[in-house]
């Protein structure tokens, strides 16, 4: 296959490739399983994006296997019910990850030695706008007192949790407030979606990630439960039953689909259309970033794509 290539100014990198659509590569077969991204990739929260539905279709006739791996404080099931709420087809998927569900089931199980020396009683920040977030199950006290809380539990940005289960709603600075107490503690944070931002019908949401990010700087300890970390990329490769060899991510954003897929030692798609659109100068759907933008960009996150696309299109 012969592609463009753009050597890039770090000699630890491969150069990336410059593609228009997904058919070449699709075409060549040299990946099993192709791991999507959903928001900023598939759709905007609203709608998909214009040819999203026919590529996946045209890719799920090339062989692929296609799961949906995904920063969303919500389980596996629910971003399927969601997919097909905004039309799409879930036949086409071998399934769905969500960083939400790796939180429940490892809260859940508590067999790895991080886990199973996690306490049970936990400040919730949650949604309440968004709808709420379900804790059943998971054996877990509720407080609003910081000095009864083991953990925090983030979920969402909107509003702190009851041991009711009902949730009031609380301003930025508010939560941050309750995380400087929680710093002062030194407890841990289990962050269900590490997003920082999200694209909403292409406006920017603060999203659980930046509640992390500024516990980080209080000098928090934070477990991060989806991209970049590896774990959610082992449990899709065990999903779709294929190798890191025979796997590609696509996404939105170099530092956790870019990023995650680095680490994870797969190759990737970077979708410039997305979170990074207006860093990027693009104004409209299905514009072309410029090269020297695109590199200067993912050095600055140390995120390095195989392939660089416009939008998710064929
Ligand atoms: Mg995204």
């Amino acid at each position: 296959m012969m592609l463009p290539t753009c050597s890039v100014p770090h000699n630890e990198i491969q150069p990336f490739h410059i593609l228009n659509g997904l058919q070449e590569l699709a075409q060549t077969r040299n990946f099993k399983a192709w791991f999507l991204d959903q928001f900023g990739v598939l759709h905007d929260g609203k709608q998909p994006y214009p040819g999203t539905i026919s590529t996946l279709e045209n890719l799920a006739k090339s062989g692929a296997k296609m799961v949906i791996i995904s920063n969303s404080s919500r389980r596996s099931s629910t971003t399927m019910e969601k997919m097909k709420s905004l039309g799409f087809d879930p036949s086409l998927f071998v399934g769905a990850i969500t960083s939400g569900e790796l939180t429940h089931q490892n809260l859940q199980r508590r067999d790895d030695a991080w886990f199973a020396a996690l306490g049970r009683s936990c400040i919730h920040m949650t949604w309440s706008d968004r709808g709420a977030i379900s804790l059943e199950g998971l054996e877990l006290q509720v407080v609003e007192n910081v000095e009864e809380a083991e953990f925090i539990l983030a979920h969402g940005t909107e509003a702190l949790g009851h041991p009711s289960g009902a949730a009031s709603p609380k301003k930025l600075e508010e939560l941050e407030n309750i995380l400087e107490r929680c710093a002062a503690k030194s407890i841990p944070m289990v962050v269900a979606n590490p997003d920082f931002v999200t694209v909403e019908a292409r406006a920017l949401r603060l999203m659980p990630g930046s509640l992390a990010a500024k516990y980080k700087e209080l000098g928090g300890e934070v477990k991060w439960m989806g991209k970049p970390d590896e774990m959610i990329y082992k449990s899709a490769m065990a999903m779709a039953g294929v190798d890191a060899s025979d796997s590609i991510a696509v996404g939105d954003s170099l530092h956790h689909d870019i990023k995650g897929a680095n680490e994870a030692g797969i190759q990737s798609v970077f979708i410039t259309g997305g979170i990074h659109a207006t860093e990027l100068g693009l104004g409209s759907f299905g514009d072309i970033a410029d090269l020297s933008l695109v590199q200067a960009l993912a050095s600055k996150y140390d995120a390095y794509p195989s392939y660089v696309l416009p939008a998710f299109c064929w």
